[in-house]
């Protein structure tokens, strides 16, 4: 009978809903009212504990104090003032990103509207430093499995079809090849191509990440054959994967990065970075967004980048991933559903013996513990970056039940404590 009242108030507003969103997700049946660290509660007053965070966006975890501080102070001095204007969070967002990918910034409001920008970059840098006129030089080398946004640009540079299905016609000027495979590119690339087009590890693709080497291999080809490399960093980037963008593992320097979801912490805010030589394809009048970098969505971004930019935070997350890994890697010496544990930093994917990722999704949360897949063979892990050593124990052990429900599949004489 308690359980009934609950039930209908989640119930009652998912009802509203229904009726007036599009249905665009398939959104899982909880209302989510707050938030404080890794955790999440809904309208019950249920508490979840959070290994999406939003998509590897709340890096600092929910309702961080000093977040949340900057952003209240700079909603109560100056919300907003149009891009023909001058305003402080954007100048000195700008400095601190700058300080670790020498160059120019652009900002925006999402991680597909940053590719696009690098797309037209692209682009108008081509246009602009051709000495013969060669207007069909335009195309872009992209990967198969990238995922780059939902915008008709992004879906085209991504190609899959699935995510194309009842949109065409797709802008042109987009090939595919295999990630991880730099002989591919090279067989790719025409006197029409003008740059790569990547992420330093594919997210949505499934934690893909590349053999060591492959991006280095990605630059020196670039530089051979005179191409822009665009790193998709909207995932990777701010500190994802324990250093500040993905690409410094590999002690490279793309053209042109793009950044988004753990930028702002939560709020709305995209970036695209160029070389200042790139960069100047950028004129006034070539790209706008009435949005891009407002001082709410800087001034929080601002707190965001001066927190994790810090050496020793990037060496924590680095710590907790390996940690995070390590108990996972445990897991799967008992479970044979666990086919393979992998990732970088706090970008981790657990890929399953059987298609059963929804399921475990599922009992996740009515267990009160926030997953995510990525199809329904592999399961990611993006918690907060702030996330404790005692809610990674926390999450396994809340795993490892979910694992023994599936009961056809668990070893026999499951351990009676962790190592
Ligand atoms: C999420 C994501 C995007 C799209 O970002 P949106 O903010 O949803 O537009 C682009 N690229 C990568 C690598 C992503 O993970």
């Amino acid at each position: 009978m308690r359980k009934r009242v609950d039930f209908t108030l989640s119930d009652r507003w998912i009802k509203q809903a229904d009726a007036v969103l599009m249905q665009t997700y398939a959104r899982f049946p909880l209302v989510l009212t707050r938030g404080v660290g890794a955790t999440v509660y809904d309208i019950n007053g249920k508490a979840y504990l959070d290994f999406v965070g939003g998509i590897a966006v709340n890096s600092l975890g929910h309702c961080d104090t000093q977040h949340v501080a900057a952003i209240v102070q700079q909603a109560k001095a100056l919300l907003h003032v149009s891009n023909l204007y001058y305003h402080i969070p954007q100048i000195t967002l700008a400095q601190r990103l700058i300080a670790h990918f020498p160059g120019k910034v652009f900002f925006c409001n999402s991680g597909a509207e940053a590719n696009e920008a690098a797309i037209k970059l692209a682009r108008k840098f081509a246009r602009d430093s051709q000495v013969i006129k060669r207007p069909d030089r335009f195309e872009i080398i992209a990967m198969q499995g990238a995922f780059h946004g939902r915008t008709l640009a992004t879906l085209a540079a991504a190609g899959r079809r699935q995510h194309q299905k009842g949109f065409e016609p797709m802008p042109r000027g987009f090939t595919q090849v295999p990630f991880d495979d730099c002989g591919a590119i090279e067989s790719a690339i025409t006197p029409k191509t003008i740059a790569v087009f990547l992420e330093p590890i594919q997210g949505e693709g499934g934690v893909r990440v590349p053999s060591p080497g492959y991006l280095s291999a990605v630059r020196r080809l670039c530089d051979r054959h005179g191409l822009l490399m665009i790193l998709d960093e909207v995932q990777t980037g701010m500190g994802r994967t324990g250093r500040l963008f993905a690409y410094q593992h590999e002690g490279i320097v793309p053209d042109i990065i793009t950044l988004a979801k753990g930028l702002g912490g939560g709020v709305p805010i995209g970036a695209m970075l160029a070389t200042s030589r790139v960069a100047e394809s950028f004129t006034p009048g070539t790209h706008a967004s009435t949005f891009g970098g407002n001082p709410l969505v800087c001034a929080a971004a601002v707190s965001v980048v001066e927190r994790l930019a810090k050496p020793a935070f990037l060496s924590r997350v680095k710590k907790m991933g390996d940690y995070l890994q390590k108990r996972l890697m445990q897991l799967k010496t008992r479970y044979r559903l666990i086919r393979e544990v992998r990732g970088v930093g706090l970008m981790v994917a657990v890929d399953l013996e059987r298609p059963v990722a929804s399921d475990l999704v599922k009992r996740g949360y009515e267990t009160g513990l926030l997953l995510n897949k990525t199809s329904n063979d592999t399961l990611r892990l993006i918690p907060p970056l702030t996330i404790q050593r005692i809610e990674i124990d926390a999450m396994i052990d809340r795993l490892e039940e979910i694992l023994q429900g599936q009961s056809d599949i668990t070893l026999e004489a499951p351990p009676q404590a962790a190592p």
